[in-house]
């Protein structure tokens, strides 16, 4: 069986020393958020997940969802108590606004107890996941009435949510989409039409489901601008708030398929379901931003929680299983066979997981302190800086953490041999679940579109040279014999990513595909320079612990593991920037019928 411990300790270091959130206590929320409070939530959260949600992840995986006749959809077993605890146990909302019953504490909170969730149990932390993104959208789009009726039913965990955008033959292309809603002499909407893929579109966990939909307005324009959101309660509630009559929704059937078994993906039919507006009239796709951000760095996170859950069992594994000699001499003659983690292709693959999940975790958590700036901060520039930087590193954080969080599940994998592929061990579910994050919530081909067609020109490129300014000034800032080996490669790797931005300026307006072509490269040579970015803030913080005298191992084996990132993985900004600048030509030049 799998195992799981939660990384609390490099989670404080983060937050206590590197991003030193003790300087956010003029935020609302943050001066309760002591470092004491902080690791005593955490250590909690740690408790739940690695004694009863993880636990349950072979469970879900084995058993899947069940639809019954009646449209119902059951859990795998445990999965309800499991809910249970977790509702009463007020995970929920524990940064969610104390006026709706949450516990108002920084939303990187949440942030961080969602990894230690998803490592768990992905299929699983998908359902508050969901819910806290409807939760979310409703915040801040909602009437003060609809707030006062979801929110503290959502937030207390009896009301779930979900988000209600794909159909047939509209995924990326939502401007495509045909469910239609008809407005009501009382206000309200009526709404037909088919969902699919929808995930936790229906189940037993709670007692209601807050579907938030997507739909078009009689004679609303074509195209994306045509879209308006609403919220569609499985079941209606009265108006003192209690469960009343069922609404027209249900769920047609489950999809069938490669991973995250526990989640059910459901086919959501509209029969003239009762909607009422969220936000204003064909500009759905506003509101939905909210949501599909905050779930991009949900998803982002899944990324690495699964990399790192897949790490921790590689490297237990790699300590245990005894093939081979060291190739240096026998490092235990004891035993018949030295343990595998001797050998230097071993430790490639062990060391590329472990320094890209400890810098991913610094770039998820930097990037949710800046989203709980534009949130919490009553100074504008302060807002505005972080919000560039989140729309900014969103997409890289959804896409880089997908991609080589996947690719990690598949060399922890490959630490297993064969075995890897063996069930008994759970290192391919590992695989086929961390699949769907490179898929869903925008495929990564699109948050990379997102980066270069989007983000990097919005407001002549302010986030960008923002990102800049800060990389380099602390490139200047630390000169010294310490930091030499990390801040010389991040010179390099920011002077690539700067070649790169300057070759799509000169490229791209007068050829797009050019911008295109580039845009995969582009995002992953972008990761490359934040995430090492990440490992220069590490090593100067480990550094500052070893001059004070505390956790001198732990911190020294931080410093080694960033120089691996800085020798061994950055430099592959390099063959990105290369890559870039062959343009779109051979890519293209091939009719459609050669393939
Ligand atoms: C398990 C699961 C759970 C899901 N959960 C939800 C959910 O809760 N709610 C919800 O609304 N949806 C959900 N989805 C749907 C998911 O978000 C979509 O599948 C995804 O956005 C891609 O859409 P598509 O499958 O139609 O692919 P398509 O849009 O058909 O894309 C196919 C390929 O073409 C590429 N492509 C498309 N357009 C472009 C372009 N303009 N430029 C470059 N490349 C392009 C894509 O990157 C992709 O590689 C879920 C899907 C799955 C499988």
């Amino acid at each position: 069986m799998p195992i799981y411990k939660a990384p609390v300790d490099q989670m404080m270091f983060l937050l206590s020393d590197v991003f030193q959130i003790a300087r956010y206590n003029n935020l609302p929320g943050f001066a309760e958020a002591s470092a004491d409070l902080i690791e005593a939530i955490l250590t909690e959260a740690a408790k739940l997940c690695e004694e009863v949600v993880q636990p349950l992840n072979r469970v879900g995986d084995e058993e899947g969802c069940t639809r019954h006749p009646d449209g119902s959809v059951t859990t795998p077993t445990g999965f309800k108590a499991a809910y249970k605890q977790y509702a009463e146990g007020g995970w929920m909302g524990i940064s969610a606004p104390a006026e709706f019953g949450g516990q108002g504490l920084p939303g990187t909170m949440t942030v961080a107890v969602n990894e230690l969730m998803a490592s768990a149990n992905m299929s699983f932390a998908m359902y508050p996941g969901l819910t806290q993104g409807a939760i979310a959208a409703i915040l801040l789009h909602g009437t003060p009435e609809q707030k006062a009726t979801y929110l503290p039913k959502m937030i207390e965990g009896r009301w779930a949510g979900t988000m209600n955008l794909t159909e047939p033959q509209c995924g990326t292309d939502l401007g495509l989409l045909r469910s239609k809603a008809v407005k009501q002499p009382d206000g309200s909407y009526k709404i037909t039409g088919t969902k699919i893929f929808i995930s936790a579109g229906e189940h037993d966990l709670s007692e209601n489901i807050v579907h938030l939909v997507l739909a078009r307005l009689e004679g609303a324009p074509a195209g994306i601008k045509g879209t308006t959101l609403f919220v569609a309660p499985k079941v209606l509630p009265n108006p003192d708030g209690s469960l009343g009559e069922r609404n027209g929704i249900s769920c047609g059937s489950i999809e069938q398929k490669m991973g995250i078994h526990g989640n059910a993906t459901c086919v959501i039919n509209y029969d003239g379901a009762t909607g009422w507006l969220i936000g204003q009239e064909n500009r759905g796709i506003n509101a939905m931003f909210t949501m599909m951000n905050e779930a991009r760095m949900g998803v982002g996170v899944q990324g690495l929680a699964i990399s790192e859950v897949a790490y921790q069992n590689a490297a237990n594994y790699a300590r245990e299983r005894l093939q081979g000699r060291a190739i240096s001499g026998a490092k235990f003659p004891d035993r018949p066979a030295d343990p595998i983690i001797v050998h230097p292709d071993v430790r490639r693959m062990l060391m590329t997981m472990h320094a890209f999940n400890e810098a991913a975790r610094a770039l998820i958590l930097w990037t949710s302190l800046q989203g709980d700036l534009v949130h919490r901060s009553d100074d504008e520039k302060t807002r505005q800086a972080a919000d560039d930087h989140m729309g900014l590193l969103t997409p890289v954080i959804k896409g880089v953490i997908t991609d080589v969080g996947f690719a990690n599940t598949v060399l922890a994998q490959q630490i297993y041999g064969g075995h890897g592929y063996i069930v008994e061990h759970g290192m391919e579910q590992f695989v086929r679940d961390a699949r769907i994050a490179m898929i869903y919530e925008g495929t990564n081909g699109i948050q990379a579109l997102d980066l270069v067609g989007r983000k990097l020109p919005k407001d002549a490129g302010r986030a960008l040279q923002a990102f800049f300014t800060e990389v380099q000034g602390f490139i200047k800032e630390h000169p010294n014999e310490t930091m030499k080996d990390y801040v010389g490669p991040l010179g390099t790797a920011l002077g690539h990513l700067q070649e790169a931005t300057m070759w799509l300026m000169q490229n791209a307006m007068t050829k797009p595909d050019n911008a295109g072509a580039a845009a995969h490269d582009y995002m992953h040579l972008f990761g490359l320079v934040a995430l090492g970015y990440m490992w220069c803030r590490m090593a100067q913080a480990a550094n500052v612990k070893i001059a004070a005298g505390e956790a001198a191992e732990i911190m020294t084996s931080k410093l080694v593991t960033g120089r691996f990132f800085m020798e061994r993985m950055l430099p592959e900004t390099g063959a990105h920037l290369a890559r870039i600048q062959s343009g779109a030509a051979s890519m293209m030049e091939l009719p459609a019928e050669a393939f």
